[in-house]
């Protein structure tokens, strides 16, 4: 909701070359705490103006930065990877109450940030070249040095919004860039603590900056001609969006999408060691992960077991506030995503789709005002249903029942989605074709969520990413340099062969 009339909550300024800064916005946006319905503070909704201004301190910053050696850059992150570290349980904290996933959940959301920290103190190593002697002819040597490029810019979604800044900005400042995040409107709060842990780390004036915002902002940095590139992660619409606009403004782009993961359960896969994953990976961040699963295809004779256990454990699942010890699941983050997939719930069993489970009408006594739906599990879905195609982003699973395996990868192939998927089999073979055949960047083989680690590209394919160079690790540093190729010719001019005895 905008409105224009001050309150009691607080508003959040920009940080931007090394200054906390109103926006020259006077329009605002409330971000509440989904369990309670509780406005924690208004969001600026930042200008032109708030941009160019970022893009000047990052501009200004760059040179002296860029001339700083990558092992004293690193230094700084292992200083921010220590502030981090000491204040996780608090960052933790703030992202419950604005996002609403468990405390647990947000814990492992700090976790998986601050291991790009810890990957980003590694520049030295990772931010190196290579070369050839005689790499162009004899005498000729050939080498490519990795050079950091400018100010860059990252756009990030709601639903980590702790950690998916890390996927970004540590490796583009670590290789000498300077930065500008636009966290998402919706639940702002933690990254205002980051910027203060930041600052008490000490980097240089403008190196890293924060402007609030939401679409204007977004539209502002793709067009601004002092921004190299973009970093960008959220719904497919808009990544589509985003990277269009950024590269018609000359800027390189990564931009990750939304999602339609499924899993693939066979026969003889172990549902008594694994059910456990399969319900977190379907239920965890009430179903607002990127490689949240949404779709259940159960091969033959796995069908009736796999309905009935995933019926039956997620009925069981208490539903509460994310901070509340003994929740399994918190509410999603806004009564208009509450009310967007009680639609699309009510749509899938209008076109067929058999109701296991249906939490559309969940009431939470403690927290009447948050904004609850309770895990729903939709049986016999077929291709062509709304709920089958298109992602809801909510704790909705779909089962779909096949004949075979390659029922099952035809179907996810056939989808427009490409970021996860993951086969549950004791069989070694039929999960070597799934990896083998499957047409998403990544895979889970045992594992629900098929989260690369730091140190590995967060992959995606097809319409959950548009790019080449993933975010994180190697692919991370790769996007934000420019491989510069030198070859190199000495011959001994007037007298050097007199000196060094070395002839032609
Ligand atoms: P979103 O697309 O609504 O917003 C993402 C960012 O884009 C925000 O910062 C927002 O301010 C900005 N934005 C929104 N609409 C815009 C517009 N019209 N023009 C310019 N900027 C705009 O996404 P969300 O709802 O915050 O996040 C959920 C989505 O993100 C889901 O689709 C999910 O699958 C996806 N996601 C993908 C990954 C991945 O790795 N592929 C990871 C996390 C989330």
């Amino acid at each position: 909701m905008t409105i224009s009339q001050p309150t009691q909550a607080p508003i959040l300024h920009n940080y931007i070359g090394g200054q906390w800064v109103p926006s020259t916005s006077d329009e605002t946006q409330q971000i509440h705490n989904p369990a309670t319905d509780e406005v924690l503070a208004l969001v600026p909704l930042g200008n032109r103006s708030d941009i160019d201004q970022a893009v000047e301190a990052a501009r200004k910053a760059f040179p002296a930065w860029r001339a700083t050696p990558p092992q004293e850059r690193a230094r700084y992150f292992f200083k921010l990877r220590q502030l981090l570290d000491e204040h996780r349980d608090e960052l933790a904290r703030l992202i419950t109450t604005e996002m609403g996933k468990t405390l647990d959940d947000a814990r492992g959301e700090v976790q998986r940030g601050i291991e790009n920290v810890e990957t980003a103190c590694g520049i030295p190593s990772l931010m190196m070249g290579y070369s050839l002697e005689d790499g162009a002819a004899h005498g000729i040597d050939e080498e490519v040095i990795y050079q950091p490029l400018g100010a860059f810019a990252g756009i990030t979604p709601f639903n980590f919004p702790f950690m998916i800044a890390f996927w970004f900005w540590p490796y583009a400042v670590a290789c000498g860039n300077t930065f500008i995040l636009k966290p998402s409107e919706q639940d702002p709060i933690v990254q205002k603590r980051v910027f203060e842990l930041i600052e008490q780390v000490g980097f240089p004036a403008g190196v890293i900056n924060m402007v609030n915002g939401g679409k204007e902002a977004v539209n502002a940095l793709l067009e601004h001609p002092g921004i190299k590139g973009i970093s960008f992660v959220g719904s497919t619409r808009t990544a589509q969006y985003v990277y269009a606009q950024a590269a018609a403004h000359g800027k390189r782009v990564q931009a990750s999408g939304g999602a339609k993961n499924a899993i693939v359960v066979m026969p003889d896969a172990d549902l008594d060691m694994y059910l456990g994953t399969i319900m977190n990976s379907c239920f965890g961040a009430a179903g607002q992960r990127c490689l949240a699963n949404s779709l259940i295809l159960t091969v033959g004779s796995a069908h009736e077991a796999v309905r009935a256990r995933i019926g039956e454990a997620a009925s069981r699942l208490r539903l509460g506030n994310g901070l509340d010890k003994g929740t399994d699941m918190g509410p999603v983050v806004s009564s208009a995503a509450r009310d967007r997939i009680a639609a699309a719930i009510a749509r899938g069993i209008e076109e067929g789709a058999e109701p296991v489970l249906d939490g559309r009408q969940v009431h939470i006594s403690d927290y009447p005002q948050g904004y609850f739906v309770g895990p729903t599990v939709l049986d016999n879905v077929r291709p062509g249903m709304s709920v089958y195609e298109e992602e809801i982003f909510g704790p909705v699973i779909g089962l779909v029942p096949v004949d075979t395996l390659a029922e099952a990868i035809e179907l996810i192939n056939a989808k427009e989605y490409g970021n996860a998927a993951s086969i549950f089999t004791q069989s070694g073979f039929a999960a070597r074709e799934f990896r083998y055949r499957v047409e998403t960047g990544n895979i889970g083989i045992n594992v629900g969520v098929a989260a690369p680690v730091a140190y590995f590209p967060f992959s995606g394919a097809k319409s959950s990413f548009f790019g080449n160079l993933h975010p994180q690790g190697r692919d991370a540093v790769r996007f934000f340099t420019e491989s510069k190729v030198v070859i190199t010719r000495w011959t001994p001019g007037d007298g050097q062969q007199a000196i060094t005895g070395i002839g032609r």
